[in-house]
Formats: structure tokens, sequence, C-alpha cells
């Protein structure tokens, strides 16, 4: 079987040299274990950070070992009577062929309703950290305004067709390329703008006109858009902060936002979260997003790379923006 290790830790940008594909002799299936053959792996910019080697909520990769990460298989063999072959399971060992795990560490999907992909993406966690970024710590309600940043992406494209599916008055997005902006039209959304094209502030001014504001941010970027968002916040305005990726791959500390202080006369909430601690949100999710994909609502754009030894550089790209909607790494 072959994994995917850590060879070298990155220093600002990750390069394909910080990776190493090597062959490995899967061990015996103990008591309670099952063997997965993956099918799809998650590149995930979280993944950046765990590279590093500084505490956090994730412990660091380990160097010269198995880079870890969200995947789904087919159970291949099993010692579980929780888990037969053919199951399909979403689990944590992504970066390898196959994965010995405890049956108790997966959770089994049904095929049937989805390709094993959309476990990663919209049905997944990139689906969950949407909805439970929107709805539970952004508090949204039906006639906010809001605003996500990283919206061609998998989470960002997620929340806002959730938000206008939800009832929101208006949606903006604002993603990297003329192309990702003319898509997140196609997809719904009342406005867009490329953050290349100008400062993110003057943008939302001018999308959003005299005196209106923005009830709701989705933060998937931190830095200059956060400083945006905050400048053209309503008051009592909720501010949901998901990931900073503009600040992942840099090596000093970041020069916005410089007006957090207007957050108090605004009376604003800033909320940082992590999806780990709303999986009780799962179940209400699961349903409702079933519902979205299948009658038109939400639709889950992918962009697929094929093959493990393509997924570093999948990694990489995810990092520049290569991708529109979740990025998947497929194991044929
Ligand atoms: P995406 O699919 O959004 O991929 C990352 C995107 O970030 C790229 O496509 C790129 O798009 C954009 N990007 C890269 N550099 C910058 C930059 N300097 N400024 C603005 N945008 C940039 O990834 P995910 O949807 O998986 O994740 C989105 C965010 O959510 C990340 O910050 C991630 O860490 C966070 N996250 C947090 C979770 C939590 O529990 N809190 C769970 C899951 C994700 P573009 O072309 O538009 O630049």
């Amino acid at each position: 079987s072959r994994e995917i290790q850590l060879a070298s830790r990155p220093v600002g940008w990750p390069v394909p040299e910080n990776f190493r594909l090597t062959e490995v002799q899967l061990p015996e299936l103990a008591d309670g274990e099952i063997l997965v053959r993956n099918l799809a792996m998650s590149v995930d910019p979280y993944m950046r950070g765990r590279m590093n080697d500084v505490k956090s909520y994730r412990a660091p990769f380990a160097l010269d070992a198995a880079l870890d990460g969200g995947a789904v298989g087919e159970v291949v063999a099993s010692r579980s009577a929780e888990r037969k072959e053919g199951d399909v399971v979403v689990h944590g060992l992504g970066w390898r062929d196959y994965a010995v795990l405890p049956a108790t560490s997966s959770k089994k999907v049904d095929p049937s309703l989805a390709a094993p992909s959309a476990y990663l993406g919209a049905l997944g966690m990139t689906g969950l950290t949407a909805y439970a970024g929107l709805t539970r710590v952004a508090a949204f309600k039906p006639g906010d305004t809001v605003f996500v940043s990283g919206a061609a992406g998998a989470v960002g494209s997620m929340v806002g067709q959730v938000a206008k599916a939800l009832g929101a008055a208006r949606v903006i997005g604002s993603a990297g390329s003329a192309e990702k902006v003319a898509h997140l039209l196609e997809l719904g959304f009342d406005a867009a703008f490329n953050y290349h094209d100008g400062p993110a502030k003057q943008k939302l001014r001018g999308i959003l006109g005299e005196g209106s504001g923005i009830d709701v941010y989705f933060d998937n970027v931190g830095g200059e858009q956060l400083e945006a968002a905050i400048a053209v916040m309503n008051p009592f305005g909720r501010i949901a902060m998901c990931g900073a990726i503009s600040v992942y791959n840099s090596t000093e500390a970041p020069s916005a936002p410089r007006n957090l202080a207007t957050a108090i006369g605004k009376q604003l909430t800033l909320r940082g979260f992590l999806v780990g601690a709303h999986q009780d949100l799962a179940g209400e999710f699961a349903q409702k997003m079933a519902g979205w994909l299948a009658d038109g609502t939400v639709q889950a754009d992918e962009t697929v790379v094929e093959g493990l030894e393509n997924a570093p550089q999948a990694f990489i790209e995810l990092m520049r923006g290569a991708n529109t909607g979740k990025m998947v790494v497929t194991l044929p």
C-alpha cells in the first residue's frame, strides 16, 4: 500500500519537496478493526497548520509519517460485527491507498444517495461547517444580509447557497477570479466581487449602497476582508470566524484587521468556532442538505484530482485557489 508522508515542514508556502510517496506494509487486522480501500480523500486548508510544529487545536503532523485527514472508502476486510465488506465509510485516515482502523472510528454512509466524495464535501465536514457556522455561530435569521469570503470554495459556496435557501435578504460573495465571480452569480449569489480587483471595503460599499450594511459575515479568509467586513457591519452584526486562509502561509503577523475597536460601538459579535464542537447538528444538517441537493436548491461543486501521487499538488493548489467547490482527490 502507498501513503504520503510529511518529508519536511513547509516554511511559508508548501512545496512538493515537503511530501514523500512511500510504499508500506499493511499491519494485520486486529480484533474490531477494518481494512478500507480509500476511494477519495480530502485536502483541507487546516492541514497547513498541522504541518507546522506548533501546538494548536489539532496535534501537528509527525515528520516521516503518513499524513491523515478525511477520507471515504470501501471496507474490504472486517474483524468487527459493526462493519461488513462492501460498506462505504468515512474515516480519518486519508493520504493512503488502504487504511487499517477500528470499526468504531468509521462512519457508515449511503453510497446510493450520493457519490462517495460528497461525504467529504457537501454532505460531510465541509457542509456541516457552513451550516453550523451560519445558523448557530452567526445566528443567521431570514432577512439578514450575508457576506461570505472564500465564496467559491467548499465551505463558502455552501454558506451562500444555504443562506439563500433559508431566506437571506441578500448574499454577497468574494473570490479570487472573474470566473469564480461569474460562477457565484450562477449559484444564486446576489452579488460577488474579485478581491484582487481592489480594496474589499470599497467593493462592499459599492455593492451595498449608501446606508446599507451586512448583518452576518462568514469569514473564511481573515486579514483585509475581515477588516472590510467590520467596517460595513450593521449594529449588532455577527461574524462567524471560520478560517483565515490569507494568513496560513505567511511568515509574518497579519497587518489587518486594524479596526477591531469599532466592533465595540457597533456591538458586534465575533465568534470563532470549530465544526467538531457542533456535531449535534449533524442529523438536522444531513436531512436538510440531502433535500436541498435533491431538489437543486444547493449545487455541490467539486474540483477532482485523480491519484494519490497527485494529492500533495492538489493540496498546494488548493491553497492557491485552483479549486471551485470542494477539492477532492480520487483514488482510482
Ligand atoms: P476552500 O475550498 O475555500 O479552498 C481554499 C480557498 O481559499 C481557495 O480556493 C482560494 O480561493 C482561497 N484563498 C486562498 N488564499 C486566499 C487569500 N489570501 N485570500 C482570500 N482567499 C484565499 O477551502 P475550505 O472550504 O475547505 O475552507 C475554507 C475556510 O474554512 C478555510 O479557512 C478553512 O481553514 C476553514 N475551515 C474551518 C473549519 C472550522 O471548523 N472552523 C472547518 C473547515 C474549514 P480564491 O480563488 O477565491 O482565492
